[in-house]
This record gives structure tokens, C-alpha cells and sequence, in this order.
């Protein structure tokens, strides 16, 4: 299988180069060359494998030659070995024909451990193959930095910075990151904002010298990899569900996971609607109905990881609409760079109003949702997942359809407002009851390039190899 860029001018590579890339040098994101197909034989045959298998099987076309079959195996076992829940994405039924599916089982609470745990081992292994170490790189609001800290801690040949605004996140979220005895893994807290912390790293990799010094990567979410692991969940709910025809609900903000779900459709999974669930940060809800994207400021909202205006991902459904046109998206791209607007022709628009519809839910109605569930069926959900749920009802469908709302967080990542919305204050599971206790990890730094440069210099393991020498 190869990759290409949206952007049409890079040259087309293999999944590891895609991987170990991230963003493709035209400044693109890449996508397969062409969609593997299962057909309705094929998807019978998948059904009532455990999780892990059915990753492999779903993934190993996307990987092609790059890795032994049992090698990928083994790496998919390793992945989901750490999930409180056997079946990794359990549905939850919430309603007649409606029902929740829970990504929050991985090792902190939010779906982001779905993909960040294979991602982190396939760098893994083929840095190793190559005998290569990567630095990443990072800057973290919140979820990002814990699931990737999670997924790299102790892995051989990655070494992990992640900065996150000091005083500016939330206890549960430092502590998550703070408190990982790794040494490859280097929490640095900055005196400033998130958005200081984001034009650190930028600069940094901006700086093509100390770029190369330290092999610098990063895991974000326009990795390619991240959308093929998503896409796995799609398939595992809607053959538990019998695998028809099947609407989801999704809380968006870089638009990775929908997307995620237009991959598995793609790939033949009979997806009848994606339904993007935005908070008052709704770009993507105003791009569905209106053909128009255009930016506008962040606001905060009680679902913070959706807090967000340019979506990465979403050049990636632009490239599909334009018929895989790079020059086209190249030129759609630049003119938002200069506009912070672009509007697609109504007959573009065609095949996003045949799978996708939208809705955007505010706090009010976040929390309302969040009683209303808990009214109905005693259970608390997190206001990401709200959202998706919120959008679910609010789009008069079908009722003979399944539909399903991803849920994207444990209700106890975010406790204040689901306390505000029932009353009830969400338990952390077990394994983290303690987490207040441990001894956390952290260096403070000012905000400047060049404490960051050195503190990354001193900290950085030497190689096995140089400790001999
Ligand atoms: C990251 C995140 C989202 C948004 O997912 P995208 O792939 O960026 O659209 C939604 N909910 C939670 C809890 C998240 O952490």
C-alpha cells in the first residue's frame, strides 16, 4: 500500500515512511493510495473475533509488506492488553435502538488510548528495525499529553517532552502525566499559556539544526496511523450490532475521529450517517450545513478537548471531495491561510450532505443531556460524550437504524461538570483511586527556546549503545 499527500506534490511512500513523517513534505496529509474493501462475506467472517484480532485484520492491508504478520499480532495484543474491559470498546445500550460505545476503557480514560497505544509501539518498532531513535515533541491542553505519555512510557527507542501550561490544567490531568515513572518520559510544565506552550514547540521545529540534532518527531493527530486504529472501533461496534446498517454520533474537534468513520465506510462498513457533534466551537456544524469553512475565535466550553477552531483532520475530507485533487486542495488550503475562510461549489457539496449531518450542542444542553441519561438509565456520562449523544437525538432519525454515540471520555476525567449536571460525583476506576498520593515528575521552565534546548540536551537518555562506549 502506498500513501500520497493532499497536497499532490510529494512523492508517494510506504506505511513506515508515512508513519515516521507524520505531516508529508508539501505540507500535506497523507492517505492510502486506494481503500481496502471487505465485502459482506468478508465483514461476516470478522465477526466475533476479540478486539486485537480484529485490529490486525482490519489494519494489516493498510500496512502492506512493512511488517511480519506476527510481529503486527503480537504488537495489537500489547496495545489493548492494558484496557479494563475485554471487549476494549464495550457498547452500552441507552435507549430503544440507541446506544453508547465506550472508548474510555484504555489507560487514561479517553479514546485517544485507542490509536495512541498501537501508534506509539509501530514507531517503536520500526525505529528499532532501523536502529533509530525519535525525540517527540509536544504540547498538551489536556488528554493528548497523558495517552501519549501512556503509550511511549519505557518504549525503547522514543524519548517523550511533553509541555503543558503551568497552573493551567486540571489536577487529575498534570497528575495523569506527572506521576509516570519513565525515564524516557520528561513532563516540563511552562511558565505560560497553552498557546506559548504550542509556539514553543513550533519553534523548535522550526529550528532545522537542533531539528536533526535531536531527531525530533511528534505523534499529533494528523498522523495518518491514528485514523486506521480509529476506524477499527467502527467495525467492532457495528458487527456486534449485526452489521447493518448503522448511523454514529461523534464529538469533534480536530475531526480525526469522524473521519475515522469515513475510512471504515470506505472500507465497506454500510455507515448510513456520521453525525458530527461540535460544542459552540462549531466550524465543522457550520461547514456541513453552509458548504462554508470559515474560523472563528475559541471559546471555552465545559468540553474542553473539542475546544478547537482549524481541524486538523479535515483537509483529509477535503481531498476526498475534490476527487483526490492535490493541486485543488493545495489551492483551497492557501486561500483559508490568507481568508480564514473557503467555501466548496454546491455540487462538491453533494456527497457531504448524503453521509454527514451536524449538530451544535452547548453547555446547556451538554448538561442537560448528562441528567437526562442518568434519569434514564442511572449512569453518568462525560460532557464530550453528552454532546454526541445530544446530537444523536436532535437529528429525527430513523428509528429501525442503530445508532450509536461514541463516547470519547470517562465520566470522571471531567467530574465538575457532571457533578454540576446530576449531583453525583464520578469515582476514578480503581487503578487510579491513588493517584493524588504518588510522587510526580515535573521541571518548571520559563518560556524560552533556549532553557527548552538545553533542558532537552541534558535530559535526553544516551543511547544504550553510548553508555557502553
Ligand atoms: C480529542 C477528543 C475529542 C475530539 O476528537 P477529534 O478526533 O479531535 O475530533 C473528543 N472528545 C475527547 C474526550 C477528546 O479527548
Amino acid at each position: 500500500m502506498r500513501y500520497v499527500s493532499t497536497r499532490g506534490e510529494a512523492p508517494a511512500v510506504d506505511f513506515e515512511e508515512a508513519l515516521l513523517a507524520g505531516l508529508a513534505p508539501d505540507g500535506g496529509l497523507y492517505l492510502p493510495e486506494e481503500w481496502p474493501r471487505f465485502s459482506t462475506s468478508d465483514l461476516d467472517a470478522l465477526k466475533g473475533l476479540a478486539y486485537p484480532e480484529l485490529a490486525c485484520k482490519l489494519m494489516a492491508p493498510f500496512l502492506g509488506e512493512t511488517i511480519a504478520a506476527e510481529s503486527f499480532a503480537r504488537l495489537t495484543d500489547d496495545a489493548y492488553a492494558g484496557f479494563d474491559h475485554r471487549a476494549v470498546a464495550p457498547l452500552r445500550q441507552i435507549g430503544a435502538g440507541e446506544w453508547i460505545l465506550e472508548l474510555y476503557h484504555g489507560p487514561t480514560l479517553s479514546f485517544k488510548d485507542v490509536a495512541l497505544q498501537p501508534l506509539a509501539r509501530l514507531f517503536d518498532h520500526f525505529l528499532g528495525e532501523r536502529d533509530e531513535r525519535l525525540t517527540i515533541l509536544g504540547a498538551t491542553s489536556g488528554d493528548t499529553g497523558s495517552a501519549a505519555i501512556e503509550a511511549c512510557r519505557g518504549r525503547a527507542n522514543l524519548e517523550l517532552f511533553i509541555l503543558h501550561p503551568k497552573g493551567r490544567i486540571s489536577e487529575v490531568q498534570r497528575r495523569q502525566m506527572t506521576t509516570v515513572q519513565a525515564e524516557n518520559i520528561h513532563n516540563v510544565a511552562l511558565e505560560g499559556t497553552f498557546d506559548d506552550c504550542q509556539a514553543l514547540v513550533k519553534a523548535l521545529f522550526a529550528d532545522a539544526a537542533f531539528r536533526a540534532e535531536m531527531r525530533l518527531g511528534a505523534v499529533n493527530s494528523i498522523n495518518w496511523a491514528r485514523n486506521m486504529a480509529q476506524a477499527v472501533y467502527y467495525f467492532a461496534s457495528a458487527l456486534a450490532l449485526g452489521a447493518r446498517e448503522i448511523v454514529f454520533a461523534v464529538p469533534s474537534g480536530n475531526f480525526g475521529d469522524v473521519f475515522a468513520g469515513h475510512v471504515a465506510r470506505m472500507m465497506g462498513l454500510p455507515i448510513s450517517r456520521l453525525i458530527v457533534a461540535t460544542n459552540r466551537n462549531d466550524i465543522l456544524a457550520r461547514f456541513i450545513a453552509s458548504g462554508t469553512y470559515r474560523r472563528s475565535t475559541v471559546e471555552p466550553t465545559i468540553s474542553p478537548a473539542m475546544d478547537i477552531q482549524v481541524a486538523s483532520n479535515f483537509e483529509r475530507l477535503l481531498f476526498e471531495l475534490q476527487d483526490r485533487d492535490g493541486a485543488a486542495v493545495a489551492a483551497l488550503m492557501e486561500g483559508f491561510g490568507v481568508n480564514s475562510e473557503l467555501t466548496l461549489e454546491p455540487e462538491r457539496m453533494a456527497p457531504v450532505r448524503a453521509l454527514y449531518g451536524a449538530a451544535r450542542v452547548d453547555d446547556e444542553r451538554t448538561l442537560a443531556t448528562i441528567a437526562a441519561i442518568e434519569r434514564e438509565t442511572g449512569s453518568l456520562i462525560d460532557p464530550h460524550t453528552a454532546t454526541g449523544v445530544a446530537a444523536l437525538r436532535m437529528a429525527g432519525l430513523d428509528r429501525a437504524i442503530p445508532r450509536v454515540a461514541l463516547a470519547t471520555a470517562h465520566p470522571a476525567k471531567f467530574p465538575d461538570a457532571v457533578e454540576r449536571a446530576t449531583g453525583r460525583r464520578p469515582a476514578l476506576p480503581d487503578r487510579l483511586a491513588d493517584l493524588e498520593e504518588r510522587e510526580e515528575r515535573v521541571t518548571v521552565l520559563p518560556n524560552d527556546p533556549d532553557d527548552l534546548k538545553r533542558h532537552m540536551r541534558e535530559e535526553r537518555r544516551a543511547r544504550p549503545k553510548e553508555r557502553v562506549a
